[in-house]
């Protein structure tokens, strides 16, 4: 085993982590912490033994414990089975990069600074990567590190598409602009689309892609470089998610305190936990909860999927506003890569662009399968598993081996 990259995405209340050897392109070791902070914090995880096959294997952490907790069991992990001397470099998924951030960067205490500085642009997320990078230093202290930022690549946006029409000197002071998220994953898919359709002849500088999952976006991609995207200053923007609102009216804030008596605190909690598919359907925030039930004859859950799906359409059909072309459509994301129904409504509904799906295909590109669903003469629509810890991994190393980005 050779450059091993170990990638760690500390959450609010979780850490997930991988070891990746880039030679193999294989995990010899990935898992979760759960739960932390509370009385069930867990770890579970799994090791790949010689012969390719994996065993999960799962443990409490101390009760409450915290990411130190966690990365501390990780270290046992790793050394029990003899990973350690092989890690090169470790990789830290960061969610917000601000306006200094443009690609992935080598951690030193000015970076950790300029994280820490933009802790109140994502008071939820900031802190527990930092939390991570504190707690590798900790147990890795001669390794490099290096953070991927979720927001790096949408710093390419003009300011036309950052800039909201509030008074400017809210962005010139506040920076209250929109950021954009899940730049990790639309830059992955557009490059591997990139190639699909330059291997088969196809136009391949006009691309939409959409990252369907718990979370949702859809950017658009000109040249390779992010142009617009739906996520806005936070992540709750853009299309309707699976607990989360998308955009909706800024008016209504001031009737939910003047009339119905919330606070900042529960509309925080309404838009981000309580609404989205779950909200509507009354039901789940899981898509293929959803899908079952409306074939059941949910209503609730057809309604749900119905306005999820006017969504992702009404924003990719907008999104061509900026590109001018559209060579290619591409889903990513725990639906864009399974629901081969939630990919044939969108498509339905932009019916404008005169795309066609292959029915077998759809069907075939499902579970990690991907490629060509279309069938149509004009734009391809592909599918794309996301792979963002790979991207980490792969910054990561290039910036330990001194190279550009
Ligand atoms: P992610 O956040 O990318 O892990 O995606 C999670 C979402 O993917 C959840 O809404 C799941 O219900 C959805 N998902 C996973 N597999 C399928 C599937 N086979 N069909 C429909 N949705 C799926």
């Amino acid at each position: 085993m050779s450059d091993i990259v170990l990638v760690l995405n500390a959450g609010s209340s979780s850490v997930k982590f991988a070891l990746i050897d880039l030679a193999s392109n294989t995990q010899p070791l990935s898992g979760l912490a759960e739960c932390l902070g509370t009385a069930e914090a867990s770890i579970s995880w799994k090791v790949l033994d010689a012969l390719g096959k994996e065993e999960k294997q799962t443990e409490a952490l101390p009760e409450n414990g915290l990411h130190n907790d966690a990365i501390e069991k990780l270290v046992a992990i790793i050394n029990e089975n003899n990973l350690s001397d092989t890690i090169k470099v470790v990789g830290h998924r960061v969610v917000h990069g601000g306006e200094q951030f443009i690609e992935s960067v080598l951690i030193d205490e000015n970076v950790i600074n300029a994280i820490q500085d933009n802790n109140k642009l994502a008071p939820l997320h900031n802190p527990a990567n930092l939390q991570g990078i504190v707690a590798a230093y900790h147990y890795f202290p001669t390794l490099k590190q290096v953070a991927v930022f979720d927001t790096a690549f949408h710093q390419s946006l003009p300011p036309k598409a950052y800039l909201y029409a509030l008074p400017y000197s809210l962005y010139e002071n506040e920076g209250i602009r929109r950021y954009g998220f899940h730049g990790t994953s639309h830059s992955y898919v557009a490059t591997q689309a990139k190639q699909w359709l330059e291997e088969n002849k196809q136009s391949s500088s006009h691309l939409i892609t959409a990252h369907l999952g718990n979370g949702c976006s859809i950017c658009a991609i000109k040249d390779g470089k992010s142009v617009d995207t739906s996520m806005g200053f936070t992540p709750l923007a853009g299309i309707c998610m699976g607990t989360r609102s998308g955009d909706i009216d800024p008016g209504l804030f001031n009737f939910l305190i003047n009339e119905l008596a919330y606070t900042p605190k529960s509309i925080e909690t309404l838009l981000n936990k309580e609404s989205g598919l779950l909200g509507i359907s009354q039901l789940s925030n899981d898509c293929r909860a959803l899908e079952k039930a409306k074939s059941e004859g949910n209503q609730q859950a057809q309604l749900a999927l119905d306005i999820f799906c006017y969504h992702i359409a009404k924003t990719i059909a907008s999104f061509t506003v900026p590109l001018g072309k559209l060579d290619a459509l591409i889903f990513t994301g725990g639906i864009g890569e399974n629901s081969a129904y939630i990919r044939s409504q969108v498509v339905k509904l932009l019916a404008i662009f005169s795309l066609e799906l292959s029915e077998e295909e759809n069907l075939n590109k499902r579970f990690g399968e991907q490629g060509c669903i279309s069938v149509s003469d004009g734009a391809k629509v592909l599918v794309i598993p996301t792979n963002e810890e790979l991207v980490i991994a792969q910054d990561s190393y290039r910036l330990l081996c001194g190279e550009q980005i």
